[in-house]
């Protein structure tokens, strides 16, 4: 090792929807001249939203989540079309398509962790709507177009419900490349919401706290998770919430990553928490069971030999990556 080399290592690169690789550009966002230049470019290309799903060129197996910009005026109406930054290739956007461009058909089925709903262009067969879990799980993209897909969605999902003023409830308007919402009557101004979310293992050093949701695929345990409430330290979200779902209480907690989570617009923080108890008194509202595994038992769910078929959550999700880095050591917790 060199002088000076440093062996952190940063978690929060390994997980899904991380690497947003763009100049952001936001020192000239109100700057009308210079978006405007931008969307002049030939090379300018954007991603594409319908409701909440990327819509993608199909050819065989190949999907390309990518359009000129006169490719998407082709698509149908657009509500809003974003600035989300530039990179070496050129200025890219994301693009939200009215409603009226596209139809859905409702799949009935069990709820679950996919959206199963199937959304058309009418008249675009060889355009491809799905969601961007299920994207995700199979390796579609790399994860720079990954990351810059969840940022489209979540920032999307945000103009498509914040359509009115929250203060005075009139209608608003897009400002700064897509970054803000002005309302032209109390002229307030709206800022991109992203909702913080604590997931956490708790752990007495050899055993670690997982909970499975009864929406869970079979089998899968994850860690606890729930929304960070006004008024609340990120330690005290994580001890509140451990308490609450499993009736565990907790002591020290440290960060080890964040996520970005577009679904629909959310940063899990994700936390080991020192537990001080070990008795559970389970939320069965939020849970359907909760229970304790050793070092052993996380890497058997990893390798797919445990004993009762218990697995770990998808490598896209952080859970993932805070069991794992448990469960080999590979953070001291
Ligand atoms: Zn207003």
């Amino acid at each position: 090792m060199t002088a000076g080399a440093s062996t952190f290592r940063e978690i929060s690169a390994e997980v899904g929807y991380s690497g947003f690789a763009l100049d952001r550009l936001s020192e000239r966002r109100d700057d009308q001249a210079f978006i405007d230049s931008l969307r002049g470019q030939a090379n300018a290309r954007s991603l594409v939203v319908a409701r909440d799903m990327p819509v993608l060129k199909s050819s065989g197996d190949a999907l390309d989540p990518w359009f000129t910009l006169a490719q998407v005026a082709g698509l149908g109406p657009v509500r809003e079309s974003v600035l989300l930054g530039r990179d070496p290739a050129g200025p890219v956007f994301a693009s939200l398509l009215d409603d009226a461009a596209s139809r859905v058909d409702e799949i009935p089925g069990e709820p679950g962790f996919m959206d199963r709903r199937v959304i058309v262009i009418p008249g675009r067969d060889e355009l491809r709507i799905q969601d961007l879990r299920s994207l995700t799980l199979k390796g579609a993209f790399d994860r720079p177009t990954t990351a810059l897909l969840g940022g489209a969605k979540s920032l999307l999902y945000w103009h498509a419900r914040h359509r009115f003023c929250s203060c005075c409830g009139a209608p608003s308007t897009m400002a700064a490349g897509g970054w803000r919402r002005e309302c032209s009557a109390c002229k307030a101004a709206h800022f991109p919401r992203t909702d913080p979310v604590v997931i956490m293992l708790a752990h007495d050093g050899d055993r670690c706290l997982l909970g499975r949701q009864p929406r869970f695929p079979k089998g899968m345990y994850s860690a606890l998770a729930g929304f960070l409430e006004p008024g609340e330290t990120i330690e005290e979200a994580v001890r509140r919430e451990i308490m609450e779902e499993a009736g565990v209480a907790c002591g020290e907690v440290r960060f080890v990553a964040s996520q970005p989570w577009p679904f629909p617009a959310s940063l899990m923080i994700g936390c080991f928490a020192r537990a001080l108890s070990s008795e559970i008194v389970m939320d069965q509202a939020e849970l359907e069971d909760a229970r304790w595994f050793s070092r052993a038992e996380a890497r058997a769910m990893f390798e797919g030999t445990h004993p009762e078929g218990f697995t770990a959550p998808q490598h896209l999700a952080i859970a993932h990556h805070l069991l794992k880095a448990w469960a080999m050591g590979g953070v001291d917790p």
